[in-house]
């Protein structure tokens, strides 16, 4: 099975994420809650993507590869057959609780969910699941395109 990533908000972070799990060679479903805020996402990944052409790490085909294993939704439905999902929205506890339930319910039961909030408990979030074993933080810097550390880090419950 190939692996599908997903990523929740095409914000700062989530935009960053998406292109480097697409430049890794991984396919991505980026999710926001409108069409419009997932076409910024997309155009700030061209943008992004246009640097390492200019400063000649990239080629222009490179470029269309990467874009081209990216494809976005509005419905969390559209992340059911992913392996790894990060989850990057609003740092905002309800906003994230709502997302984990629902993904708890929509995704295969192997599914590993994280988020790369700031400052929220991991074994908070993990615990509006039914699976916190498969729930983790991943903790990327700004901006992700270029920063190589990311801090993975478990919950109390975390296998
Ligand atoms: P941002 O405001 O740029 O992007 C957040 C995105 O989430 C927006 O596009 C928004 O529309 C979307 N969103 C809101 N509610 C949603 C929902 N219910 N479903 C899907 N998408 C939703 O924020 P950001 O800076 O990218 O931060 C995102 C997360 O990353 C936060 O948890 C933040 O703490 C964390 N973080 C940020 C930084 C940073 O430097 N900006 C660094 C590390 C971690």
């Amino acid at each position: 099975m190939t692996e599908l990533i997903g990523v929740i908000g095409a914000g700062t972070m989530g935009n960053g994420i998406a292109q480097t799990a697409a430049n890794a060679g991984f396919d991505v479903v980026m999710h926001d809650i409108s069409a419009e805020y997932v076409e910024r996402g997309l155009a700030n990944i061209s943008k992004s993507l246009d640097r390492f052409v200019k400063k000649e790490t990239m080629t222009e085909d490179q470029k269309s590869e990467v874009l081209g294993r990216i494809t976005t939704t509005t419905g969390l439905e559209g992340l059911k057959s992913c392996s790894l999902i990060v989850e990057a929205a609003t740092e905002n506890f309800e906003v994230k609780k709502q997302i984990f339930e629902k993904l708890d319910s929509l995704t295969a039961a192997d599914t590993i969910l994280s988020s790369n909030t700031s400052s929220i408990s991991i074994t908070k979030i993990a615990a509006v699941t039914k699976r916190p074993d498969k729930v983790i933080g991943m903790h990327f810097f700004n901006p992700v395109p270029l920063m190589k550390l990311v801090e993975v880090i478990r919950g109390i419950a975390t296998s």
